[in-house]
């Protein structure tokens, strides 16, 4: 220990009684567990196509619009792989040559480096900011996507959503600040997480609210010649959420606990 440093002692009064990394995968409520161990005859163990997993599914995204408030036309979207799926998802899906993407920490810069290396796209700038601050888009005609996150989970840096003023599709990581933060939907296009955080499951699931504007990229791309994996491809996922399913098999507990969480939100009041 450096010699002008106090000792420094915590007093256990403040510690807190269950130490987890905060913004991390959280604490599962008891009683969403209790929920899926009641479920199980009939949703645990069956396929994914069924009626019974298909409810779920169909509830999850209900609750999810209503939880966001998400205005007409505005969907949401789900699928295997987690956030960092859905980040190779959107460089394949969602931009289509040229974007800005603000990087303040590990995981804005991951999403900002997969863009760079993509063979595909032209112009890929990186806006920087040092650990502790967050930069701000500088908005040029020339890019057809803005990404950034809600909540920098690595350096706990919170930017309120807000639209950059130009026209391209604004793609949020919101996987530590949804459900924990409030959002206005009509300041993004994208607005995309994961449940093992704000809400309390299991990761390894992406969920994406969709803006019309981010519905009529997907088409667009789709439409050009660009090699997409059926795995990441935003139009089969957007395809099979509108069915209430996933393109492959889903983790079935996951959505389960997903689900409650966001009716145990809304039936408190939501976001707000
Ligand atoms: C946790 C986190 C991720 C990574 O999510 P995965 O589901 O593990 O891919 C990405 N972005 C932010 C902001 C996060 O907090």
């Amino acid at each position: 220990m450096a010699k002008d440093l106090p000792n420094l002692v915590i007093p256990n009064e403040l510690k807190p009684k269950d130490a987890r990394f905060g913004s991390g995968p959280s604490k599962i409520r008891v009683t969403q567990l209790a929920a899926l161990v009641a479920a199980n005859p009939g949703y645990l163990g069956t396929s994914h196509r069924q009626k019974t997993v298909r409810d779920v599914v169909k509830n999850l995204r209900e609750g999810l619009t209503n939880l966001f408030q998400l205005p007409d036309g505005y969907e949401v979207i789900i699928g295997n792989g987690g956030t960092t799926a859905f980040w190779d998802a959107a460089i394949f899906g969602l931009i289509k040559e040229n974007a800005q993407f603000l990087s303040f920490g590990e995981f804005t810069n991951k999403f900002a480096t997969a863009a760079k290396n993509a063979p595909f796209l032209k112009n890929i700038d990186i806006i920087k900011a040092e650990p502790g601050d967050a930069p701000e888009f500088v908005p040029n005609e020339i890019f057809d996507a803005y990404a950034t996150a809600h909540n920098e989970t690595s350096t706990a840096v919170m930017q309120r959503v807000k639209r950059p003023n130009a026209k391209g599709l604004h793609l949020v990581d919101a996987t530590s600040a949804a459900g924990g933060a409030l959002v206005d939907p009509k300041e993004f296009d994208v607005y995309y997480f994961a449940p093992q955080k704000s809400f309390g499951s299991d990761g390894g699931f992406f969920t994406a609210l969709l803006s019309p504007d981010a519905i009529a990229r997907i088409e667009e791309i789709k439409e050009t010649d660009r090699w997409q994996p059926p795995f990441l491809d935003l139009s089969i996922a957007l395809e099979n959420s509108r069915l209430q399913q996933t393109y492959n098999t889903p983790a079935l507990a996951t959505i389960h606990m997903f689900e409650n969480q966001v009716a145990w939100f809304n039936e408190q009041g939501g976001l707000a």
